[in-house]
């Protein structure tokens, strides 16, 4: 962790998943969107991310170890009677659409966050993808955070309007895909989604495009951060949540929420997204050393220089 770094608490699913990929099945692949986030913004971060979610009695602890040894405080995963949340998911040849074939809720079924008292003051918060009435429950738990950072998903926007409703009056920043974005706001246009979404409660709100990038918008207007141009994707499972978690973990590390690190923060992001998308589960994301990310980073910048200012000739 670096020396003006501040706590990250991360809520979310931690899960096995099922994944049919053009290239083969995965069987009991180590994921959940707290699995990706933690496991990204602590190499971004360098450490200083806490971890609240649930597991069963059949996931093995290695799993746990894992991740403690990216520097990721797993004290507030709780492991409770039954089995593991299950999700399996079948991609499309050319890996741009998924479908769920099937997900076994098991022991997510009645999680109840509950924050760990150290936990509380955390300042940096990332509700992962859960309902949205659990989300506000972590706020109720939460000493007034600098910056609370949400993630949703279909399901809760078609299901259950009013909690979601209540949860984005709480939250500063909203990150959800180009879909969900026209379908809470009704509006096909991104930019108005936007403006309208961002009446009803996040100053902030970040669009992701999958391979087209991301889109920021806030006080400032609209930014833009290209997908990193990758030769080969194996899974793109964990992608948007690596992209939240490298997102959360670079503002944390930096202890500041400007638009300048905002927008430096979504580089972070979408190259943690790209680390994702080339291995199988989190399998790359475990492999990584921060040396990679350094690496990507500065290829990141190289890809995006155009060379100065863009003035107009003659
Ligand atoms: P992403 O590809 O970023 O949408 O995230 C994929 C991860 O989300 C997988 O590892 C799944 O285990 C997890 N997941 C899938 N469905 C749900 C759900 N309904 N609630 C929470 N997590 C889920």
């Amino acid at each position: 962790m670096t020396s003006s770094a501040l706590p990250l608490l991360i809520v979310g699913s931690i899960a096995f998943d099922d994944l049919d990929m053009p290239s083969g099945e995965h069987r009991d692949v180590l994921g959940g969107a707290a699995t990706y986030s933690s496991l990204s913004a602590s190499l971004v971060a360098g450490g200083g991310v806490r971890v609240v979610g649930i597991v069963g009695t059949d996931f093995p602890e290695p799993h746990l170890e894992g991740l403690r040894a990216r520097g990721i405080d797993t004290a507030g995963v709780e492991r409770a009677a039954g089995k593991t949340f299950r999700w399996h998911g079948r991609y499309s040849a050319d890996l741009a659409s998924r479908t769920t074939l099937d997900t076994q809720l098991n022991v997510f079924a009645d999680f109840s966050p509950k924050i760990p008292a150290a936990y509380r003051t955390s300042p940096f918060v990332l509700l992962g993808n859960i309902h949205p009435r659990l989300q506000v429950d972590v706020l109720e738990q939460v000493q007034k955070p600098r910056l609370v950072v949400a993630d949703t998903m279909n399901f809760w926007i078609e299901g259950e309007p009013q909690a979601l409703s209540q949860m984005l009056s709480r939250i500063d920043l909203l990150v959800i895909n180009d879909e969900e974005a026209r379908q809470l706001s009704g509006i096909h246009n991104l930019v108005r989604a936007a403006a309208d979404i961002r009446k009803r409660g996040p100053s902030m709100l970040i669009v992701k495009r999958g391979e087209f990038g991301a889109l920021l918008f806030d006080e400032g207007g609209a930014f833009f951060v290209p997908a990193y141009p990758l030769e080969e994707v194996l899974d793109p499972t964990g992608a948007g949540d690596s992209f939240a978690g490298g997102l959360l973990g670079y503002l944390a590390a930096r202890g500041e929420v400007t638009p300048s690190t905002l927008r430096k923060a979504l580089y972070f992001a979408s190259a943690m997204g790209s680390f994702c998308v080339e291995g199988i589960g989190p399998s790359r994301l475990l492999a990584l050393r921060r040396s990679d990310l350094s690496a990507r980073i500065t290829a990141f910048a190289r890809l995006v220089d155009h060379g100065g200012e863009l003035a107009l000739p003659g």
